[in-house]
């Protein structure tokens, strides 16, 4: 059985976390402030926040912004439920705004018609590994005074116009699950050039109390204020040292995610039906997921169809992502449902991810490309 993902641990790996074990800290040491300096400057960031997942980093994200009841946000509907989710935390309103159908990703020519008075935000997702169209989204940002968010969870490494993502928006999410790009089991960061938001998110992650120590050190050492509601969403010195180790490794990570796309996109070039998601001129894809669009009027075998085909011959495949809109909790709490977002909708009964992780030997590559050219 070939997975569709899997994380990468090697000895130096384990290593890093053994000598935490045997250190002082177990929790928020040396290692965090580390994690989050190597981080902040591999993709060229002022600051860098690590916290518990990629979920609470989006939650931290909407929390920075202050985003609160009867703020609208605006979403894509092709994306991970938490990409959304964070708004709802904050008591804010999702605002699902279609995608391109080439890419998937957020169409700058359809947001404006989605902003009202009371719109705050953007989050855009750099679905798959592909970064948005960030010069687009910055001019509507600019235009109707709101703050860009990037949710980064598949596209560590990318690149839009020569330009590392993570710096790309005003604030930047990751995740560090095992499935993407580098892991610390769970885990998340928040990369911004913004002081203001990196000091909001600190204290948010530490239940709402100020860490500033020189404070601390002036009214005795016992002395902290809770000044806001936060909660816990710190990371431990153990995943700290893990996503470390990890980071060493991205560059040769993404390597090979690329060397395996550029197989998959010789091989499919000439299957006619299968169509792998297009990949922008201007970007450096990142290849979290490697996507592709099933023609069943060309193929006369539908993408549900080339699933349980794929499934039967031991290759991971999985569906990325069921439109947002269209769960049960968005249908009943917002009111939305089909026809809100038919390009993602329509693409939705097309796509399907196939095997991608470091990982894959050449064999496992040929493995899949075989077992959908005999689907098919
Ligand atoms: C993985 C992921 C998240 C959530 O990250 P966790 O670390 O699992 O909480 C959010 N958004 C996207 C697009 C993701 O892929």
């Amino acid at each position: 059985m070939i997975p569709y993902g899997r994380q990468t641990i090697d000895e130096d790996d384990i290593k890093a976390v053994v000598e935490v074990l045997r250190s002082d800290w177990l929790t928020t040491g040396p290692k965090v402030a580390e994690f989050e300096k190597v981080f902040a400057q591999y993709v060229g960031a002022k600051y860098a926040v690590v916290v518990s997942s990629g979920t609470a980093a989006l939650h931290a994200a909407m929390y920075a912004i202050g985003i609160k009841p009867c703020d609208e946000v605006i979403v894509p509907p092709i994306t991970f439920a938490a990409s959304v989710n964070c708004v709802v935390y904050q008591g804010g309103t999702p605002v699902f705004s279609d995608v391109e159908p080439d890419t998937l990703l957020l169409d700058p020519d359809q947001i404006e018609t989605k902003i009202t008075s009371k719109t705050k935000t953007i989050i855009a997702v750099d679905y798959a590994g592909h970064p948005c169209d960030y010069d687009s989204l910055r001019k509507i940002a600019d235009k109707y005074n709101l703050v860009l968010v990037a949710d980064a969870c598949h596209a560590l490494g990318a690149e839009y116009k020569g330009e590392k993502t993570g710096t790309l928006a005003d604030l930047n999410i990751f995740s560090f699950h095992p499935v993407k790009h580098i892991t610390t089991g769970e885990g998340g960061m928040i990369t911004t050039d913004n002081a203001d938001y990196a000091d909001r998110m600190r204290i948010f992650r530490n239940h709402g109390i100020t860490t500033d120590h020189h404070q601390r050190e002036k009214q005795g050492s016992w002395f902290y204020e809770m000044t806001d509601l936060g909660y816990n969403y710190r990371m431990t010195d153990l995943q700290c040292a893990l996503g470390i180790s990890q980071l060493r490794k991205l560059p040769k990570f993404l390597k090979r995610r690329r060397e395996i796309a550029a197989r998959y996109d010789e091989a499919f070039a000439s299957l006619s039906g299968i169509n792998p998601l297009v990949v922008r001129h201007d970007s450096l894809h990142a290849y979290h997921l490697y996507v592709v669009r099933v023609d069943s009027g060309a193929l006369g075998i539908d993408r549900t169809a080339l699933f349980t085909s794929l499934c039967e011959r031991g290759i991971g495949v999985n569906v990325h992502y069921i439109p947002v809109h269209l769960h049960p909790f968005y249908r009943d709490k917002f009111n939305t449902g089909p026809g809100l977002c038919p390009v993602a909708e329509a693409a939705y009964e097309q796509i399907i991810s196939i095997p991608m992780f470091p990982e894959m030997s050449d064999s496992d590559i040929e493995a899949v490309i075989e077992a959908i050219s005999t689907s098919i």
